[in-house]
């Protein structure tokens, strides 16, 4: 039997639109095609929701069914090499549960509210450290769904290409109640940073570009500075577990906050204005210190937790992807943005604007780096006034300089920006949905204003 329960409160105060007519919960995966299959009863669009931390309106309930996975709580085996789980395991408590057993995911996210049903169906690029998993959903290599005419499927990653499909297709194929996740070795991995002024970053850029492990850039347009993080697998652990700790403290309280992943440990607090900037400033003066360098930690020990309550969160970030080439270019571009903005309309977002490389990923259709090495612009506020404003015209700058954005964590996307950056995808992708959803039973006006109607 389905559970029903209201509209979760303050879904406004994101500024996303949501109003379902009802939310359910689920816990049975029988009650999935019961759900489908009653129109009368459950009314379309029938949309399902994992963890609600998008920053987009992909959930979408438009006057229609929201269901919420939030039951399907398990986690299944633990087997060689994989680990199989419901989709509303928290990847947060699948990361601990693996630590726990000396094993982890390929990537792990710096947050650990991500629902397994999300991790497997939206797009979630991580700072990659080789080809081919750039993303997370990359680490699903089997989903259990139910589609939209209520059949239940099992795919595995022998179906390559629908396997490509389904983890870019945010609920529009079907919902998700199972995935199975590769899972590898717990290795450290060492963390190294250095300070760059704009001009050597750009100057430096090939060089950088060509190192081994993952990259993740902090950015200061208004300092002119690029620190970059680089994390490399540190096989021969350089650093002694108990040194670790006292750097890791250190790293951890000082540095890591205050960069992008810093939004929801502040975002509760007094005073949080004051608190994010200084930190900031805490955090740059940090990585010039030699307790900053050479750090060694697990990937579990750089997750955060969100605010439990999604909206308060949820609004504080968003997400593009620029080729390589174009980087320096689209670097430079971004600070004089920044600063021309700020002059114009007195508003720049309050936290530092991350960066990550993401290596070729073909894993998913809608994939950012599906044609090649990219790298991210990730600004990041507390949702303060004039950041709805501000990322309007980012995107436009974004667009306009080739970026390729997400449908989750991409705010206050334009058709046009979706049909420039995946053009012949997006045609693909909606004769998929037409003919695996002829009476769109899982379709709303999200995708269907970026994606066209079916
Ligand atoms: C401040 C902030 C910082 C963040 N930083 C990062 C970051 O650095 N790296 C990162 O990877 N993420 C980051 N995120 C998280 C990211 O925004 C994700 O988009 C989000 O959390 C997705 O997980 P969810 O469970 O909340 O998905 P939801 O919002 O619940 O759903 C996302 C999409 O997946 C679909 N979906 C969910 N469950 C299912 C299912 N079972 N079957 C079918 N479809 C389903 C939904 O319909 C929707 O289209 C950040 C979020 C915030 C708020």
């Amino acid at each position: 039997m389905v559970f029903k329960v209201t509209a979760a409160t303050g879904a406004e105060s994101s500024g996303l639109y949501r109003r379902p007519r009802m939310m359910l919960r689920p816990r049975r995966v029988e009650d999935i095609p019961t759900i489908l299959a009653k129109t009368k009863s459950y009314p379309t669009p029938v949309r399902a929701v994992g963890a609600d931390y998008s920053q987009a309106r992909c959930v979408g309930g438009d006057g229609g069914t929201v269901v919420d996975m939030g039951g399907f709580d398990k986690i299944l085996e633990f087997g060689d090499g994989f680990v199989r789980a419901q989709a509303g395991v928290r990847v947060g408590a699948l990361v601990r549960a693996l630590t726990e057993r000396g094993l982890e995911l390929p990537l792990t996210p710096e947050i650990g509210n991500i629902s397994l049903g999300a991790l497997a169906m939206a797009t979630l690029p991580q700072a990659s450290f080789e080809p081919g998993m750039a993303q997370m959903s990359s680490c699903v290599i089997e989903l259990k769904l139910v589609t939209p005419q209520g059949k239940q499927m099992v795919v595995t990653e022998q179906d390559r290409e629908l396997m490509r499909v389904l983890r870019s297709s945010f609920g529009l194929l079907g919902i998700v109640h199972e995935v199975v996740l590769r899972v590898v070795q717990m290795q450290a991995v060492k963390i190294d940073y250095r300070v760059y002024s704009i001009e050597d970053f750009i100057r430096q850029f090939n060089s950088v570009m060509k190192s081994s492990g993952a990259l993740r850039l902090h950015l200061a347009p208004f300092n002119d500075r690029v620190t970059v993080e680089r994390r490399t697998v540190d096989a021969a652990k350089t650093t002694t577990r108990s040194g670790m700790w006292q750097i890791r403290n250190s790293v951890m309280r000082n540095v890591l906050p205050a960069f992008g992943s810093s939004v929801g440990s502040v975002l509760s607090g007094p005073g949080l204005r004051s608190a994010v900037l200084s930190g900031v400033h805490r955090a740059l003066n940090a990585t010039q210190t030699p307790a900053s360098r050479g750090v060694v930690m697990f990937a579990h020990e750089w997750l955060r937790e969100l605010p439990a309550e999604s909206w308060k969160a949820r609004f504080t970030h968003s997400l593009w992807a620029f080729s390589a080439d174009s980087y320096p270019r689209v670097l430079k571009e971004y600070f004089a943005f920044c600063r021309g903005y700020y002059k114009e309309h007195k508003y720049r977002p309050n936290v530092v604007t991350a960066a990550s490389r993401l290596h070729r990923d073909r894993g998913a259709l809608f994939s950012p780096s599906y044609d090649g090495t990219m790298m991210t612009l990730e600004p990041s506020s507390d949702g303060e006034k004039g950041w709805a404003d501000f990322l309007i015209d980012f995107n436009d700058f974004s667009s306009r300089l080739g970026g390729v954005p997400t449908f989750n964590q991409t705010r206050a996307l334009k058709t046009e920006h979706v049909s420039k950056a995946f053009g012949e995808r997006v045609r693909l992708f909606r004769a998929l949905r037409q003919r695996t959803d002829p009476l769109n039973r899982l379709h709303n006006s999200y995708f269907a204003s970026l994606l066209g109607s079916t």
